[in-house]
């Protein structure tokens, strides 16, 4: 174990894959959560994995554990074509296969068995209800972040992956903006359990994800996530020690609208039950292709939730020290593109090299001015890229001007 010791502030998708990371690596750290316990919300999306974030779980998890992801990942055909809504074919888009990465590099994943695979072996070193409400930096550069349970942890080093609302961020870029992008999602999944469903779901909206744009760009989001074995199975032959919540194949169907299309205040969309968000889609979706009604008709209502869609704002390169960020807690962006989770894994592989560098002698502030000179390159870009095309496509607000 190297001398070097690591507060990761947020146990989502990023933070575990760091801990992963430096866990393998031998480096000392410690994942404060501010959840009471990681079943604690509703963690149960589907999640495209692309070749960043497949390229990156292979370096930092275990190979048994990285076997077990693959083999519980669905590949949907890949391509993401586009509909109207009457279902004729407006764009057609086939993916790039990559040959050397499982699903050519297209995997689609159940957030929730994601998070299970990364948080398994890294039990001891999470610690749930720790959510950090302030930090301060040491004249040694050694840091101590104070929780809101009146507890503190001192470390060389802090990792903000702390989310969209992340308060290391507050302190450390206070300039850094998160802005409302316009949209409104209502997310769900059809369970593709019985074959009357399957039947209801056309084989074209089968890829990794299908966007049928309606009316005034209202738009349904379609992909399938469907396991190759059942999870136990796959638990028992690759990782018997990894164990895996039971999950069922189906489709994930997100409504999207700009906010003002929907009939209700923020307020009133946030506490409205999945019921009632099934009732406003389906009103929406009035004069649509009956197949898309029927579909969203078969969403679990239970399983339906709002999201608003906000974006960073790309800041200026500013000066390291020993607190940093990773994931949408410095590049949140909207998920026209689907790469937010690719983009944290990818700052969890670079962030632990860098680290490892940093054990090895290298000064901690250069390694970690050579992680954020990378991580603003490929992560302000996605967050351009995603703004634009959400734009383009789904009348997302244009990117503020960046703060640079
Ligand atoms: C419906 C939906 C679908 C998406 N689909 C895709 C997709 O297909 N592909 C893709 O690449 N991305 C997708 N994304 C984006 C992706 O989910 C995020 O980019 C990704 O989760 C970011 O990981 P993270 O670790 O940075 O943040 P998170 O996963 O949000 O984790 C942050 C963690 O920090 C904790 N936390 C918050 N505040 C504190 C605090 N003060 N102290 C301690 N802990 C704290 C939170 O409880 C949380 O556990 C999607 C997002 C949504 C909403």
């Amino acid at each position: 174990m190297s001398a070097l010791h690591v507060i990761i502030a947020g146990g989502g998708l990023g933070g575990l894959a760091l801990g992963q990371g430096l866990r393998q690596a031998g480096i000392s750290v410690a994942v404060h959560e501010k959840d009471p316990g990681p079943e604690f919300r509703n963690q149960g999306y589907r999640i495209r994995i692309n070749a960043d974030g497949i390229t990156a779980l292979k370096a930092l998890l275990t190979p048994q554990a990285f076997e077990l992801f693959a083999a519980t990942a669905g590949t949907p055909r890949a391509r993401m074509d586009s509909f109207d809504h009457r279902l004729n074919l407006l764009h057609a888009q086939e993916l790039p296969l990559d040959a050397a990465l499982p699903g050519g590099g297209h995997l689609a994943v159940n957030r929730r068995t994601l998070r299970q695979i990364l948080l398994a072996g890294l039990e001891e070193s999470v610690h749930y209800g720790s959510a950090l409400t302030r930090y301060e930096t040491h004249p040694s550069g050694t840091v101590t972040a104070h929780f809101a349970d009146g507890t503190t942890a001192t470390g060389d080093v802090l990792v903000g992956a702390d989310g969209v609302n992340s308060a290391t961020r507050r302190q450390r870029l206070p300039e850094a903006r998160v802005v409302d992008a316009g949209l409104r999602l209502l997310y769900g999944k059809v369970p593709l359990a019985d074959t009357a469903t399957r039947a209801v779901v056309p084989s074209e909206v089968l890829g990794l994800w299908t966007t049928v744009l309606g009316p005034e760009r209202r738009f349904l989001g379609l992909a399938p996530v469907q396991y190759r074995e059942p999870q136990h199975e796959a638990t028992a032959r690759l990782a018997p020690e990894i164990a895996l919540s039971a999950d069922g194949d189906y489709l994930a169907c997100v409504f999207g609208a700009r906010r003002e299309q929907l009939p209700c205040t923020d307020e009133q969309l946030f506490g409205m039950s999945g019921g009632r968000l099934q009732a406003m889609t389906l009103a929406l979706l009035e004069g649509w292709h009956p197949r898309m009604t029927e579909i969203v008709s078969r969403q679990d209502p239970a399983s339906i939730f709002p999201v608003a869609v906000r974006t960073s704002v790309p800041v200026a390169a500013w000066e390291p020290d020993t607190v940093t960020l990773l994931g949408d807690a410095v590049h949140v962006m909207s998920p026209a593109i689907g790469v937010g989770a690719n983009t944290a894994l990818r700052d969890a592989r670079v962030l632990t090299s860098r680290l490892v560098e940093a054990a090895d002698g290298r000064p901690l502030t250069a390694a970690l001015h050579a992680y954020e000179d990378e991580m603003r390159g490929y992560g302000f870009g996605a967050v351009r890229e995603s703004a634009d095309r959400g734009h383009r496509l789904v009348g997302q607000d244009p990117l503020p001007a960046a703060q640079l």
